[in-house]
């Protein structure tokens, strides 16, 4: 998808998260690098207040290729969530998207979860409904549903169009129409 797209996706993203209340999965930029400077300092101060420690218990860093990313702590290194920030969305989206071919709702979901902290399923809607060629796939099957339903009838001639043609002013003796079956 070409920039213009990750654009719309970022205005609407913006719009959505500033009409719901606060949401403690949201990262903006700057929180997800703060978040990991306090893990940082936090793992190197001796004393830890309790509400640390619950900090402590939803975020950890690590270093992936020389770049510090933010994750939920684990304990088995091979299932590692990272968390998303709201700038990189759109790329984590369109990657998952792209690579299960167009991948709906419940197949990105599949794909995401295992990967991510906190990607949600509104996120993920969103996303989706900008994608022209799914939007332009889903039109296509609507439409489609239409002409099948037209032309379920169960029996030949079950149907028929019948119109009438006035000879009111020309008529045969009683006769004054003739219909068209
Ligand atoms: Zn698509």
């Amino acid at each position: 998808m070409p920039d213009s797209k990750e654009q719309v996706f970022r205005e609407k993203l913006n719009l959505e998260r500033s009409a719901s209340k606060v949401n403690s999965l949201v990262l903006s930029k700057l929180k997800y690098d703060s978040y990991i400077e306090k893990v940082t300092s936090l793992k190197t101060s001796s004393k830890k207040e309790n509400n640390d420690l619950r900090f402590l218990r939803r975020y950890d860093i690590i270093e992936v290729s020389g770049i510090t990313k933010l994750i939920h702590p684990v304990t088995d290194q091979e299932n590692i969530k990272y968390y998303v920030f709201d700038e990189e969305l759109f790329g984590v989206l369109n990657e998952a998207h792209i690579s299960t071919g167009h991948g709906g709702r419940d197949r990105m979901i599949e794909q995401l979860k295992g990967k991510f902290q906190n990607v949600t399923t509104k996120d993920i809607l969103l996303f989706l409904r900008l994608c022209e060629p799914c939007i332009q796939k889903l039109n296509h099957k609507k439409k489609g549903r239409l002409v099948v339903k037209l032309l379920l009838f169960k029996e030949v001639k079950s149907r028929c169009q019948v119109d009438l043609i006035d000879f009111q002013s020309q008529s045969d003796r009683d006769f004054q129409f003739i219909m068209v079956y």
